[in-house]
């Protein structure tokens, strides 16, 4: 990174990454091409052969994919980052590089629900297994670790409930165990949490939210050090292939340039909503970190720049009045999506936890009148307004 680990958060994300080419564009360009030429036969075998450095065929690099790459690198404060096509590819380029048969992974229970099928149905198949841990007891992480656990995986804050792992405990513990540490940074950003520095091993991130921030389009990264990110996960995507297309790592690209501005806003709108909420007489109780009620109000001051976009809400009379209330907003966007300009409310119970039998939902506290608002940059007014109508 030469000169540039200096830099604030705010300017890392506007000047990393680009490297200019001849033409003198100041804005990143597209490179919309498949493969690249070789000046001559020598050349090309030496690229292949990996005596020299260049690009080949964009599903092992491309200049633009390369950009994204860089910038969410700097912002992470990793050595690495490999773009890859979607945050579930993200997940599964780390498994698959770092794992093997017979391997065992700790995850919070709490996790984005492809995550739990994809741990529970498809990687137990090639016989890795995985055990879950509550988020917030560190003893029970203790607990699930057997002497073939690899892995420690967490996502914090947790969706919906916004639950927090305390991140610097978990690495402490991984490490004492002979594990790595992997952190889904997707709810908060490197401009709001850096697991990294407080000892994680590797960041996840689902591009598709707030990286991108505008919901149009699909895209994940792995970052982390040189070995393992830059060979072992590298290694999986340039074989098997789920890599980022130029097009959309042009849209990340762009996108986090914005990204400190627009997380502060998310938090700011969030924050005013989520206390709002908690003087509405038909809401029984509020989920959101910034809360002084919230029972990790502390670690969130300490591991959080702020508080994120995410709050939760419960509503006395279950699903009835769950479901109503969504249903007569008229600007919100009723669907499961998050990190988003538009405001987002979803039924997590009916929906984005709809596979969890009634007792496992129980198990992780997610009832029928629980609803869940991923707060976009509308004017915070109008947002409560569009709610006030159900509530
Ligand atoms: C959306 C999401 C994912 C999966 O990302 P895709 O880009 O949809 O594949 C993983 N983790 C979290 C926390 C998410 O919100």
């Amino acid at each position: 990174m030469d000169d540039e680990h200096d830099w604030a958060l705010e300017t890392l994300g506007i000047r990393t990454g680009h490297r200019r080419t001849g033409e003198g564009e100041h804005s990143e360009p597209i490179f919309a091409t498949s493969s690249f030429v070789f000046r001559n036969a020598a050349e090309a075998a030496a690229r292949f052969g990996g005596e020299s450095e260049g690009n080949i065929y964009s599903r092992f690099t491309n200049p633009t994919v390369a950009a994204f790459e860089r910038r969410l690198a700097a912002l992470e404060g990793g050595e690495c980052c490999v773009a890859t096509a979607s945050g579930m590819s993200a997940i599964l380029a780390t498994c698959m590089g770092l794992l093997e048969q017979g391997d065992h992974i700790v995850s919070s229970r709490s996790i984005f629900g492809s995550t739990t099928v994809l741990f529970n149905k498809y990687l137990s198949r090639f016989g890795i297994t995985t055990r879950y841990a509550d988020l917030t007891d560190l003893a029970d992480w203790e607990r699930q670790i057997t002497p073939n656990t690899k892995l420690l995986f967490v996502e914090t804050p947790s969706n919906p409930l916004t639950e927090l792992g305390d991140i610097r405990a978990l690495a402490d513990l991984a490490h004492a165990r002979g594990c790595l540490l992997v952190v889904d940074n997707c709810f908060c950003t490197p401009a709001l949490q850096r697991p990294l520095a407080l000892g994680a091993d590797i960041v996840i991130h689902s591009a598709t939210k707030y990286l991108d921030g505008q919901g149009r389009a699909v895209g994940g990264a792995v970052v982390g050090d040189r070995k393992r990110v830059g060979e072992e996960v590298f290694g999986v995507l340039r074989t098997a292939g789920p890599t980022m297309s130029p097009f959309a790592a042009w849209i990340f690209l762009k996108g986090l340039e914005t990204l400190n501005l627009r997380m502060q806003a998310h938090s700011k709108n969030a924050h005013v909503l989520a206390t709002w909420l908690s003087k509405q007489a038909g809401v029984s109780h509020v989920y959101y970190p910034g809360l002084a009620d919230h029972p990790q109000h502390d670690l969130a001051k300490i591991q959080q720049t702020d508080f994120g976009g995410v709050v939760a809400f419960e509503v006395a009379g279950g699903r009835e009045t769950a479901w109503r209330l969504i249903d007569a907003t008229r600007m919100l966007s009723i669907t499961a999506n998050l990190g988003d300009t538009k405001t987002t409310i979803t039924h997590p119970a009916t929906t984005t936890h709809g596979r969890l039998s009634a007792e496992d939902r129980e198990a992780v506290g997610i009832g029928e009148g629980l609803l869940r608002v991923a707060v976009g940059l509308e004017s915070v007014d109008d947002i409560k307004a569009d709610l006030a109508r159900g509530l």
